[in-house]
């Protein structure tokens, strides 16, 4: 879904500063219904997945925090990745030593032996998860009746403008 929305002059983050700049938000859902429940019965797919693409003006300290927190989440996905890669190379490490191993009784015992690289794995994932919300802004909620802007000055601003788009 590409909107064309009126612009407010002013900031969407705070509310009160003159906005300098315009950045655009990419922002997803997508979820499940009890229809989905249903139709999974019947091997049918019925979810939903929509997107989104609207600008925003901002002051130049909130464009900076902005910034700064996509940079602060990239530092953490990158943390994530690099902690699940380690846990993927110690898997790796261990599997390739208990293959090279003749098996005993006790094999099932050594294969569960394999079970903690899993932590590190699961983890780094987690984290890596994290620092993707972090860069996320947060600045409207939005479903299919409209946007609803966390700033209230700016959805008052913005519902005078686009009445139909707000909720
Ligand atoms: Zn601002």
């Amino acid at each position: 879904m590409q909107t064309s929305m009126q612009l407010p002059a002013l900031c969407c983050k705070c509310g009160e500063k003159p906005p300098t700049s315009r950045q655009t938000i990419k922002d997803s859902r997508s979820g499940v219904s009890v229809l989905t429940l249903l139709t999974m019965f019947i091997g049918m797919r019925v979810n939903y997945n929509e997107s989104v693409e609207y600008d925003v003006p901002l002051c130049a300290d909130c464009d900076g925090k902005i910034k700064r927190r996509k940079v602060v989440g990239l530092l953490v996905m990158a943390l994530g990745i690099m902690v699940a890669i380690g846990g993927i190379a110690w898997l790796f490490i261990s599997y390739t030593t208990l293959a090279g191993a003749p098996l005993d009784a006790n094999y099932m015992a050594q294969y569960q032996g394999l079970l903690p690289t899993m932590i590190p794995i699961l983890a780094g994932f987690l984290i890596a998860w994290i620092g993707k919300m972090i860069r996320k802004p947060k600045l409207a909620s939005w479903n299919n009746r409209g946007f609803r802007f966390k700033n209230k000055a700016y959805h008052k601003a913005f519902a005078e403008l686009n009445p139909t788009m707000a909720r």
